[in-house]
């Protein structure tokens, strides 16, 4: 129930309106019982200053945050987490008594469902397919568990020599090297954890793979097949991975994973994830406009 004293949070972003966010956020609150509310509010990128004014002087407690504002908010901030930095990009946001802090969780995210799994991670190298925004959580997460070497594969030469010197100095670097589309028939033989990055195969394109069959017959029965994908689940390069004998892990964890963390950021407290995962679910099979 919303009474006088309720507190705000939300994801800002442009569009916001297709964010599932407000449904597992406010299931979780329902379930704790808190004296909060979870809003989707949409702010254009040159109204991010001022919305930011406006969140303060109404107290709001802390927010997520979507595309287009992930980069554009940091220097506003007045602290940034290692992780956040690290990446570049920042998606949960709370307010304390020096101003704005915020951090990125969606490495925890992405690390939760792996956690599950009984794996040297030593002996793990990785191959992640795309080199956007999302490549880049992934890659500080791989990093952090340790495997030993970090293959980013994209489609654009320049992009891919960009997003190497992005990581000149940090922890990620010597690990990382980057390779074009067309080296994955040598690269992907011994790759063990897999990861695709790309929107290749989203709902609107479930037929889509960013392997095709001939590439996905060279991935080891060994490896761990991962997409961040979560509409359809699996997606067709999950599909194909696991009649390959790889384990296949979705998008969805990450996405449950990378909430609860925020929430439980903004309550101090821990927060019911199964009643996440449960809204979210429920939410993608009968979705209600
Ligand atoms: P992004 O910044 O736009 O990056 C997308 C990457 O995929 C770029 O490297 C792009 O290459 C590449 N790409 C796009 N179309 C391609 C194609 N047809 N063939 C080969 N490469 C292609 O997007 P993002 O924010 O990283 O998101 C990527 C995916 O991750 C989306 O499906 C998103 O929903 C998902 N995601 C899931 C979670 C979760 O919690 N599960 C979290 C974040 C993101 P170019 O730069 O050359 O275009």
């Amino acid at each position: 129930m919303i009474r006088g004293t309720t507190r705000l949070l939300g994801v800002i972003g442009d569009p916001v309106s297709h964010s599932l966010s407000p449904v597992m956020h406010n299931a979780a609150i329902a379930h704790l019982g808190v004296d909060y509310v979870y809003l989707p509010l949409p702010v254009k990128a040159d109204q991010l200053h001022t919305a930011l004014e406006g969140f303060a002087a109404i107290g709001l407690r802390g927010f997520n945050i979507t595309i287009p504002h992930k980069q554009h908010i940091m220097p506003l901030l007045t602290e940034i987490s290692e992780a956040a930095q690290a990446i570049g990009a920042v998606n949960t946001v709370w307010h304390t008594e020096a101003g704005w802090s915020g951090t990125n969780t969606d490495v925890d995210g992405f690390k939760a469902p792996l956690a599950a799994l009984d794996r040297d991670w030593s002996s793990t190298p990785a191959l992640v397919l795309g080199n956007g925004g999302a490549a880049r959580a992934v890659v500080v997460a791989c990093a952090q568990l340790g495997v030993p070497s970090i293959q980013v594969v994209g489609r654009s030469l320049d992009k891919l020599v960009a997003f190497k010197q992005s990581w000149e100095n940090s922890f990620v670097e010597p690990l990382m090297t980057v390779h074009h589309w067309d080296a994955l028939e040598q690269l992907l033989p011994s790759a063990r954890l897999i990861v695709n990055t790309t929107p290749v195969g989203m709902a609107h394109d479930a037929s889509a793979s960013p392997l095709s069959p001939d590439l996905t017959a060279l991935m080891s029965p060994e490896a761990i097949a991962y997409d961040l994908i979560y509409t359809p689940r699996p997606t067709r390069f999950l599909k194909e991975a696991a009649e390959q004998g790889a384990i296949a892990i979705d998008g969805l964890e990450m996405l449950v994973q990378q909430g609860a963390a925020a929430l439980k950021i903004w309550l101090r407290q821990d927060v019911p994830v199964d009643i996440m995962r449960d809204s979210l679910l429920s939410q993608m099979a009968s979705p209600k406009t």
